[in-house]
C-alpha cells in the first residue's frame, strides 16, 4: 500500500501519455498543440506502470494532451490493463477520435471514459475548441456506450459568457440518456489566462437548477452527485476552488515526459526516467516522492506556470 506523509493511501495514478492534442481549447491550449513533444514509449509505460502498481497503485487513468492521438492507444491499454495490481483501466478524452477506437480499447481492457464535452451547441463548441467537430464527440459517446464501457462520464467546464448558459443542455443529456454529467470548475493555470471572472460554482449552478437532490457522499468520489425525477444518469459537481477536496485525494500524475506531479496544483516535477533499468530503484524512489505530497493545493497562493494539457486532466 502507498501512503503519504498524510496518511493518504494513494491508488491512483493519471499517465499522460502525449501533451499533442487535436483541440484547441481556450483555457487549455497553446499555439503549439501540434508539436510534439517527449513522450513515454509503450516499454516504458509499462515499466512505470508496473512499478507503481508494486507500490500500490490500483486504477490507472490514462489521459494527455490527447490520448487518442497516439497511434499506439490500443496497445498502451492493454499492457496497462494486463499489468499485476491494476484492477481499473480508465480514460479521459475530447471523444472526437473516439467512435472508430471504442469496441478496440473496450476489447484492450478499457472499463471506463471521461469525455470532455463543453457545449452542445455546434458554434460555441466549435469556438471553445477551434474545430468543428462536435457531431463526432456526440458519436463517440454513443460508440462508448454501445461498446459497454461503463460508466460513461461527460466532463464539462463552464464559463460566464461563454458557455455557461448551455449548462441546462448539458445536464439534459443525464436524464435522457445512461451518462453522469459533471461540472468541473475552471482552474487557475497560468495557460488558462485569466479565470477568476469567469469562474461557474457549483453553489452558482445548484442555484439555478433546483430541482437536483443530493446523492449521498460517496468517499471514493471528488464529485458531489445529484439526481432529479426521470433522470437516466446523474450530475455531478467538481469543485476543486470553490470546495477543496484535497483531505480525499488519491492520485498522483505520471507526465508524459517520464516525469511525475505530485499534485495538479504544484510547479514541481520529479524525474523517474533516470530509474528505469532498475526497478527496485524505481519502486524506492516512487515512495520517496509519494512523501513529498502536499497535504492540500495552492491554486490562489502560487501561480501555476502550467495548463492541464502538458499534465494530463
Ligand atoms: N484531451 C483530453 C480531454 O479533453 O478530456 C484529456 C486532457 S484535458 C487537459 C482533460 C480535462 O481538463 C478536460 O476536461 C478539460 O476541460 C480540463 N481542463 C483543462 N484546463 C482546465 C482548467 N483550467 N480548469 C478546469 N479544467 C480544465
Amino acid at each position: 500500500m502507498l501512503t503519504d506523509s498524510f496518511g493518504r493511501t494513494i491508488d491512483y495514478l493519471r499517465v499522460s501519455v502525449t501533451t499533442r492534442c487535436n483541440l484547441n481549447c481556450v483555457y487549455c491550449g497553446k499555439p503549439d498543440c501540434e508539436k510534439k513533444e517527449a513522450e513515454l514509449t509503450l516499454p516504458q509505460i509499462e515499466t512505470l506502470v508496473r512499478a507503481f502498481a508494486r507500490c500500490g497503485i490500483r486504477k490507472v487513468r490514462i489521459t494527455g494532451g490527447e490520448p487518442l492521438v497516439r497511434a499506439d492507444i490500443a496497445a498502451i491499454t492493454r499492457a496497462i490493463a494486463q499489468t499485476p495490481g491494476i484492477e481499473t483501466v480508465a480514460l479521459t478524452t475530447n471523444g472526437v477520435l473516439l467512435a472508430p477506437l471504442a469496441k478496440k480499447l473496450a476489447d484492450a481492457g478499457l472499463q471506463s471514459v471521461n469525455i470532455s464535452l463543453d457545449s452542445t451547441d455546434g458554434s460555441t463548441y466549435r469556438h471553445l475548441t477551434g474545430a468543428d467537430v462536435l457531431q463526432r464527440v456526440l458519436d463517440g459517446i454513443a460508440a462508448a456506450q454501445d461498446a459497454g464501457l461503463s460508466p460513461i462520464k461527460i466532463n464539462a467546464v463552464l464559463m460566464k459568457g461563454v458557455n455557461a448558459d448551455g449548462a441546462g443542455a448539458l445536464i439534459d443529456l443525464a436524464r435522457r440518456g445512461p451518462v453522469d454529467v459533471r461540472f468541473i470548475e475552471l482552474m487557475p493555470f497560468s495557460d488558462a489566462g485569466e479565470t477568476d471572472g469567469l469562474r461557474v460554482t457549483s453553489d452558482e449552478l445548484l442555484r439555478q437548477f433546483p430541482f437536483l437532490t443530493p446523492l449521498p457522499e460517496d468517499a471514493n468520489e471528488t464529485a458531489q452527485y445529484y439526481t432529479a425525477p426521470d433522470f437516466c444518469g446523474r450530475v455531478g459537481f467538481i469543485s476543486p476552488v470553490s470546495h477543496k477536496f484535497c483531505d480525499r485525494c488519491n492520485r498522483v500524475r505520471l507526465l508524459a515526459n517520464g516525469s511525475v506531479r505530485l499534485c495538479l496544483a504544484a510547479n514541481e516535477t520529479f524525474d523517474l526516467l533516470a530509474y528505469l533499468q532498475d526497478e527496485d530503484a524505481l519502486c524506492a524512489q516512487i515512495k520517496r516522492l509519494i512523501l513529498q505530497k502536499p497535504a492540500a493545493h495552492a491554486f490562489g497562493r502560487i501561480k501555476t506556470e502550467h495548463g492541464l494539457s502538458r499534465t494530463g486532466g
